[in-house]
């Protein structure tokens, strides 16, 4: 069974300011998941030194899905326990996110106002900008569990036990539907996302994979 959780009140907070936000530079939900996915595997490669374990094959996978309208990144770094789902992904605790929100309250300005989102790394949640639903299937390095956390961004969060492969993490957005504001679509196109990747990641040390689909 799944277990259905609240976020905390200062998470909660950051969602509606994401998902309801009019800001237009929505396309940074991926350099925000790519730096996520780059900070885990090189915290995989630190364990897998001190538990020799062979560290070839690093690499972050993007697979985009036109027909299930899902865009999928993929890590093979450390993974996340049971614990560090909830503590990470159910709070908003963390640097980038922090630095944002007192920036926020700080200013008290809308954040259409200044580039803000630009400026300070938002982190996880900026998938609620263009996912209707996100999907995360992670394993621990060293464990046998491998677990789902799912979210709507609105409603809290579900938990449940999953199967993984490998250590690393899953992210699988449901993109929204277009509206007057955004093609969301456009997430779907192999050649955006190749663009989004020279300019918000091209400083990434690990491999970063898209099968594209040649007709
Ligand atoms: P920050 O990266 O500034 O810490 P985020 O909101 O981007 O903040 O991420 C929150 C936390 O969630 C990270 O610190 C990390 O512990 C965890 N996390 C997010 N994505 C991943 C991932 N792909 N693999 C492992 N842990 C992750
Ligand atoms: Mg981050």
């Amino acid at each position: 069974m799944a277990e259905k959780k609240e976020f905390k009140a200062e998470s909660k907070r950051l969602l509606d300011l994401m998902i309801n936000s009019i800001y237009t530079h929505k396309e940074i939900f991926l350099r925000e998941l790519i730096s996520n996915a780059s900070d885990a595997i090189d915290k995989y490669y630190y364990y897998a030194l001190q538990h020799h374990e062979a560290v070839d094959g690093l690499e972050i996978r993007i697979d985009l899905n036109e027909e299930a309208r899902t865009l999928t990144i993929s890590d093979n770094g450390i993974g996340m326990s049971k614990e560090e789902l909830e503590d990470n992904l159910g709070t908003i605790a963390k640097s980038g996110s922090l630095a944002f929100k007192e920036e926020m309250a700080k200013k008290e300005e809308k954040p259409s106002d200044i580039d803000i989102i630009g400026q300070f790394g938002v982190g996880f949640y900026a998938a609620f900008m263009v996912a209707s639903d996100v999907k995360v299937i992670t394993k621990k390095a060293g464990s046998p569990d491998a677990y789902l956390w799912e979210s709507d961004g609105a409603n809290g969060y579900t938990i449940e036990s999953a199967v993984r492969d490998g250590h690393g993490t899953t992210i699988e957005l449901q993109l929204k539907a277009d509206d007057d504001t955004e093609s969301y679509s456009q997430y779907l196109e192999s050649y955006t996302i190749t663009d989004l990747v020279r300019k918000y990641s091209d400083f990434i040390r690990y491999p970063i994979k898209m099968e594209v689909q040649v007709e």
